[in-house]
Order: C-alpha cells, then structure tokens, then sequence
C-alpha cells in the first residue's frame, strides 16, 4: 500500500500507481473534422472552447472481435448530450457511425477503444458558446487497459470519496461533457487512498456511481443498482449488463442505495466501457461478501464477454 506522500509524489509526477490507458504514442491515424490525419497533425486550437472551458462532450466506445460495440447506443448518447448543452454536431449520424468505423478499420484495431470527442469549437475568450462557429470532431482509436489484471481476478477496492456528484439543477450528470473535473477530483481520492476506485454519493447522500463506472450490489442473491435520479451516468454497459441480469432471471432492482447497502451486501461489481464488467471485494477497508470476487459476479463477466465478442457494428478492414 503506497503512503499518502508517495501516493501525491507520484502524482505530482504526473504518474498513476498503476497502468491506466494506452501507449503515449503509436502513430495512430486519427479522424479530425473529416479527414483521417497522422497523429502529429491532429492538433485543436488553443481557442477551442472544448479546452478552454470543458465545452464539448464525448464518448468511450469499444471494439471486440473487429466489432464496435453498442455503437448506436453510444452515438445516440453523444447526439443527446449535445444537445442537452445547445451543441450542434456538424455531422450527421450517419456520418459519424461511418467516419467511426472507418477510423477503427484505418488503424487495423480487432480490439481496442474509440474516443470520439464534439468540442464547441475555436471562439472568443469569453464563456459565450455562440461565438464559436462550428463544433470540431474528432476520433481516437487505441487501446485502453483501466486496471491491472490482477484486480480483474481477484476484484477491485473502493473508498467512499469526499467528492460529491453535482445535483442535476447544477450541472446533469447525465451530459457526458469534456468537463470531468468533478470526477478527477474523486479519482485523486482514491489513488491517494492506495485504491483504484471509489464510490461517489449525490448530495442527498445516496450512492451513484464511480469516478468512471456506474456500480452494482448483490444480496440474497437480488441485484440491484442505483437508478440514474440518484446521479448515476446512464452507462451503456450498465444497460446492457440489466439486459443479461433479466435474461438470467435473477431478481432486478434500480433503487436508492446507501453506503450501508455495499457494505453489507453480498458481491458488489462495476460497470464501463473502459473497465467493463469488474468486481469489487472491499470498500472502506471492508470486506465484501467473503472479500473475494462473488459467483453472480463472475458469471455476468463470463456473459457480457461473451455479449462484446459476438455482437456489433462490423468494420470492414482493408
Ligand atoms: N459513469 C461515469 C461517470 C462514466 O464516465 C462512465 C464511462 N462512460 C460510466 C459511468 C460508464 O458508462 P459506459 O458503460 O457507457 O461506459
């Protein structure tokens, strides 16, 4: 267990305690306003309001198998998002499920992660979001690997973070926006607590999801899951884990739940893109269940894997 100091050392480094994300540099091919640039080139303005103010919003995708998964339903959430914030996407729908998988086959990825990213645009520098002109786009195909294998075998731990999610009359944490600021502030939480992940309560004090994954519990063998009222993100894993939760047959519930409920439950798990389907055997420095990842648990795993790797949009490579 690293120490507090060197935990904010590494991080003062600019380092995380463990491996999150891709290789820095791998001359990918990536997709910029239309066109399929190096990634030298791929460079936005120092005026793009996406950087300036977090103004934009994104999206995290999988490939599996030359398969991206739940394609639609994640250009669906982006296409949303944009417009919850009053963002017009200059490109069809369309346009971008194909400049997507045109990107995914440019790079040969049969496996790998998409980011795809709308910023407002170049405009002035004040807040004004109309003087920006016209969004920008751009897609990311690489790779990402969250956590260390280790915790996909024997389960994550989690802390409660300080960090609070925004109440919905503030800032809807349902808009996947460029600003994550909020969950940066709780990921710190956590690697300077020595975990890789916490759990993030809304300002009523309810559970609502991760820094980066919605979160689920198991009890007398009942899954449950906050709704997306408590603050959670409406994440495309999380559907499509209820999907297979319900095709089992397994007792289903979205409701309210308090840190009370992890800590007594009987197997807790993660969902997200990026982390996909993880357990967690300890939160607060608690065990939960038996401390190891629970049976449920592992046999949604087992499922969903199987889901990823045999459904989705086909790419078509050279
Ligand atoms: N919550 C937050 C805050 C997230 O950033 C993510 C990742 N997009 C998720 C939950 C999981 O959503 P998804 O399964 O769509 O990746």
């Amino acid at each position: 267990m690293p120490s507090l100091s060197s935990a904010c050392s590494e991080l003062a480094n600019g380092r995380s305690l463990w491996f999150e994300g891709g290789p820095m540099s791998q001359n990918l091919l990536i997709w910029l306003d239309g066109k399929l640039v190096p990634e030298s080139e791929a460079k936005i303005s120092v005026f793009d309001h996406g950087l300036l103010y977090g103004d934009g919003v994104f999206e995290g995708i999988r490939i599996y198998n030359g398969r991206v998964f739940r394609l639609t339903e994640h250009l669906h959430r982006l296409y949303d998002c944009a417009k919850a914030i009053c963002l017009t996407i200059p490109m069809t729908f369309e346009e971008l499920e194909k400049a997507t998988v045109e990107t995914v086959a440019a790079n040969n990825l049969r496996d790998g992660y998409i980011r795809l990213v709308v910023t407002r645009g170049v405009g002035s520098l004040g807040l004004n979001p109309y003087q920006c002109p016209k969004a920008s786009v751009f897609v990311i195909a690489s790779t990402i690997t969250l956590y260390p294998k280790e915790r996909y075998e024997n389960g994550l731990h989690l802390i409660t973070c300080g960090t609070r999610r925004p109440n919905s009359a503030a800032l809807s944490p349902q808009v996947k926006s460029l600003n994550y600021l909020n969950n940066i502030m709780a990921k710190i939480e956590c690697i300077q607590a020595g975990c890789e992940e916490g759990i993030m309560l809304n300002d009523q004090g309810y559970v609502s999801e991760c820094t980066g994954d919605n979160v689920f519990i198991v009890k007398n063998g009942k899954v449950t899951t906050p709704p997306i009222s408590a603050g959670a993100l409406d994440g495309i894993t999380r559907r499509a884990v209820i999907e297979i939760i319900q095709e089992m047959g397994l007792p289903f519930a979205e409701q309210n739940m308090t840190r009370f409920d992890i800590y007594t439950s009987d197997e807790c798990f993660l969902t997200g893109t990026a982390a996909e389907v993880i357990a967690a055997v300890q939160y607060d420095r608690r065990p939960i269940g038996d401390g190891k990842p629970g049976k449920i648990t592992n046999e949604l795993i087992t499922r969903f894997k199987k889901l990823a790797n045999s459904t989705g949009t086909p790419v078509t490579y050279a």
